[in-house]
Formats: structure tokens, C-alpha cells, sequence
């Protein structure tokens, strides 16, 4: 049996970004990540928008709004360090309808005071800076960004084992236990010994705190963020990356068009309820996930709340001419042609049991285990602060 100090189960950005840190602050633990899949950020690490977010829409003071700003910096810092391409192209939050006005003069001011320098233009101003697009009036983000996190990822990856810890890749925890004098981790092909252990699961965090015994108001719901990818002749349409204004009762932020690092454009997000939790396909079916989300309380009274916005974004995601509607909607040129397949990723939403959607970052713990619970957008962003609170926490608890 294999014998650890720490153990992280997850090996997505958060999960590597954690044992990073111990390894920095703690460079005589033994250290090890446990991953399912044959490679490091292979879900939804592997599988977003690679926008690095500056923190415009986050309700101040929440684990979200102060992570999001450290995370931009502490980002582009492992992004040097590393030779990590990356590209601060700064973004505008388009309004195109009136009622878009008075919803982008509160993100306006919610963006000052989360401390960000953001600029309106008007709508002559954002012709002139994007030719292509068109709408009312505009939020210019300077500090919004781009990178591949799956790059990011992996690179923190190397630098973990370079420090001598080790990830096991092609592991499944089936099981875990905690004892007083430690914690027991089953895999499919082993048993796993470590002092402490820290769960970044992704979208299976809520079944992994479950299995280790942990309580819980609030399940994790799936939700497929559906992608296009402009054909090359439209890699130029535009100089920063163009969002709508977004609805605010809802942690999703609109369709989107994404220059990528590569050099491409997408189009995307929209979020459609996924019946598989890694189904990337919108036939991907899986009868227990289907089961579980249908069978919580908390989801069918979201479900009731948001009933005609979630039958509109299904319908989105099977008619290519409504998606494009969306899209249409601030850059009027494209066409369903110019709309090409590009890979689906799934987001992990806590809904708690009373119907509501957790917006913040949620992290529980019991005596020997950091639970990382709802870590969605931005928490590829996030990483590097998400993982220094979570140290920081097991410091505390755990009296490292
Ligand atoms: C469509 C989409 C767009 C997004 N866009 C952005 C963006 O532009 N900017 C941004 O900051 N954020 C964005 N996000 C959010 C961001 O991608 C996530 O918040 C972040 O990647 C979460 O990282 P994670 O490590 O918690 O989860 P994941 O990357 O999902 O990693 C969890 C890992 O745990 C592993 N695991 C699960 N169960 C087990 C088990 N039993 N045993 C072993 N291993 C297990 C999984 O295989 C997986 O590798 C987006 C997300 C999506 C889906």
C-alpha cells in the first residue's frame, strides 16, 4: 500500500493548482494526485472557453469576485514563468437591445466596486474599435484575457512531479474512508494510504464528499456549454473577445465570441441540461445521472423557475439557425456556413436544495479531508487563489 501526507483526488486545474501549492509551501510532504482519465485536464479544464476572466460580474466580496482578480495576475505570473502563450486582448460586453442598457450600467458599476477599471463606450465608439460588430453601447474590460488551461494545467503537472510528487493517472476512487489516524483511498487497481486528502472532483465533487461520508444541501447539475468554431477566413473578425450582457440571475454568461490561442475564433457557450455527466454529445445519455438530477428536489424547482429558459436553450442546441440568432444578434455577418464543430464541455453548478443556484465557490471540510465542491466559472481563472485557500484551510484544520 502506498503511503502519502496528502492526497488530492482530481486532475484538473484546480486540483493540480492545490498540489502545487503544497508543494511550494510544504516541499517535505509526500505528495500525490489521483486521476481517472490517462491524462491531466481531460474535462472541463480541458473542454472551456480559455478566457482568462477579469472579475466583472461577481458579487463583491464573494470568494468568486476576489479569487477571479488575484487569478488574472497570479495567471499570467505562471504564464511568463513557464513561456505559457497568452494574450491579454481585453473584452467588450456588448448591449444590443434596450433592455440591455440598464443591465450594463449595473455590471458598470458592479465591476468598480470589485475594483476593476472597465470603460462604456458608446455605440460610434465600439464601431470604431470592432468594425464587425454592432450594437448600443459597449463595457471595454482591458484585462480580460486568453490561454489554453489545459496547457496551464499540465505544466503545473510537470513542475508537481519535477518537486517530486507523484500523479497516478488511469486511477478511479471507488472508496474512501477516514479513520483517526488517516485517510483510506480505493482505486480500481489500488489502495492508497494519506495522511490528509483534498477532493477537487470536478463534476463528481458532490458524489466524492458523499462517499467519504460528507453531508449535503446541494447537488451538483450538469449543464453541456455547446461550441462552433468559426471557419479560418473569420479568424480576424475580431480584435478583442465580444460577450452579451448577460441575464444576472444566472451563472452563465451568454454566447459568446471567443478568440482562442490558437489563433481561431468560437462561438459559444450556450447551457443546456446534459443527461450524462462527462456526455459531451447532446445524445449522450446516462440513465443514473439522468435519474439523480430529475429525482432532486432542488433541481426540478429550478427547473419550474427557469422552465422557458431552459426549453430555449435546448431548442438552441438543435437548430443551428436559433443558435446563430444569438449570435446574429451582435455581429450580423455570420451565417449558418460559417458555423463549424468544435468540442462540448460540461459545467459542474451546485443547486442547493432549495431550488437555488450556489453562484460562489463552496469548500467543506471534515477532520482530514478538504472538500473543493462547486468550482465553476471562473475557477480556471481562479486556480492558483482557490488552491491557496484551500491550503491555507487545511493548515488550519489540519495543524500543518
Ligand atoms: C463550457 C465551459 C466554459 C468555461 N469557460 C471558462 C473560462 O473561459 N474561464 C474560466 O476561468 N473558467 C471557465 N470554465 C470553468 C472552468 O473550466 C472550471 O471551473 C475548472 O476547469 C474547474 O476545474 P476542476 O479542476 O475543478 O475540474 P475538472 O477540470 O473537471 O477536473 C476534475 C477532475 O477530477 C477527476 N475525477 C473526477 N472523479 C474522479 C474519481 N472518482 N477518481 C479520480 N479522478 C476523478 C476528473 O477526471 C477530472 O479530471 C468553463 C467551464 C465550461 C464547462
Amino acid at each position: 500500500m502506498s503511503t502519502y501526507d496528502v492526497v488530492i483526488i482530481g486532475g484538473g486545474i484546480v486540483g493540480v493548482a492545490t498540489a502545487l501549492r503544497i508543494t511550494d509551501r510544504y516541499p517535505d510532504f509526500s505528495v500525490a494526485i489521483i486521476e481517472k482519465e490517462a491524462d491531466l485536464a481531460l474535462h472541463q479544464t480541458g473542454r472551456n472557453s480559455g478566457v482568462i476572466h477579469a472579475g466583472v460580474y461577481y458579487k463583491p466580496g464573494t470568494m468568486k469576485a476576489l479569487f477571479c482578480r488575484e487569478g488574472v495576475e497570479a495567471t499570467i505570473q505562471f504564464c511568463k514563468e513557464h513561456s505559457i502563450p497568452f494574450d491579454q486582448c481585453g473584452k467588450l460586453i456588448v448591449a444590443t437591445k434596450p433592455d440591455d442598457l440598464p443591465r450594463m450600467i449595473a455590471l458598470h458599476e458592479r465591476s468598480k466596486e470589485n475594483g476593476l477599471d472597465v470603460e462604456r463606450l458608446d455605440a460610434k465608439e465600439l464601431a470604431r474599435r470592432e468594425p464587425r460588430i454592432t450594437g448600443l453601447g459597449a463595457l471595454f474590460v482591458p484585462t480580460t484575457g486568453i490561454v489554453d488551461y489545459s496547457v496551464v494545467a499540465r505544466t503545473m503537472g510537470a513542475e508537481v512531479k519535477r518537486r517530486g510528487g507523484e500523479i497516478l493517472t488511469g486511477h478511479e476512487v471507488r472508496g474512501i474512508r477516514e479513520e483517526s489516524d488517516g485517510v483510506t483511498i480505493e482505486t480500481g487497481r489500488a489502495t492508497i494510504k494519506a495522511r490528509h486528502l483534498i477532493v477537487c472532483g470536478g463534476i463528481m465533487a458532490d458524489r466524492l464528499a458523499k462517499l467519504s461520508g460528507l453531508m449535503l444541501d446541494f447537488q451538483l447539475v450538469p449543464f453541456r456549454g455547446e461550441y462552433f468554431r468559426l471557419g479560418s477566413d473569420k479568424d480576424d473578425i475580431v480584435k478583442h473577445l465580444i460577450y452579451p450582457v448577460p441575464d444576472p440571475a444566472l451563472p452563465f454568461l451568454g454566447v459568446h465570441l471567443t478568440r482562442m490561442i490558437g489563433g481561431y475564433v468560437t462561438v459559444g457557450p450556450n447551457a443546456v441540461l446534459a443527461f450524462a455527466r462527462e456526455g459531451y454529445r447532446f445524445t449522450d445519455f446516462s440513465f443514473k445521472d439522468t435519474a439523480e438530477v430529475l429525482g432532486y428536489r432542488g433541481f426540478r424547482t429550478l427547473a419550474r423557475t427557469h422552465l422557458a429558459l431552459g426549453l430555449s436553450e435546448m431548442a438552441n442546441s438543435l437548430s443551428k439557425r436559433r443558435y446563430l440568432a444569438l449570435c446574429r444578434q451582435y455581429c450580423p455577418e455570420l451565417k449558418v456556413e460559417d458555423l463549424q464543430p468544435y468540442r462540448a464541455g460540461i459545467r459542474a453548478q451546485a443547486v442547493m436544495a432549495d431550488g437555488t443556484i450556489e453562484h460562489d465557490f463552496i469548500i467543506r471540510s471534515t477532520s482530514r479531508i478538504v472538500h473543493v465542491c462547486n468550482a465553476p466559472s471562473p475557477a480556471a481563472t481562479s486556480s492558483m487563489p482557490i488552491a491557496r485557500a484551500v491550503v491555507d484551510r487545511a493548515a488550519t484544520q489540519f495543524g500543518w
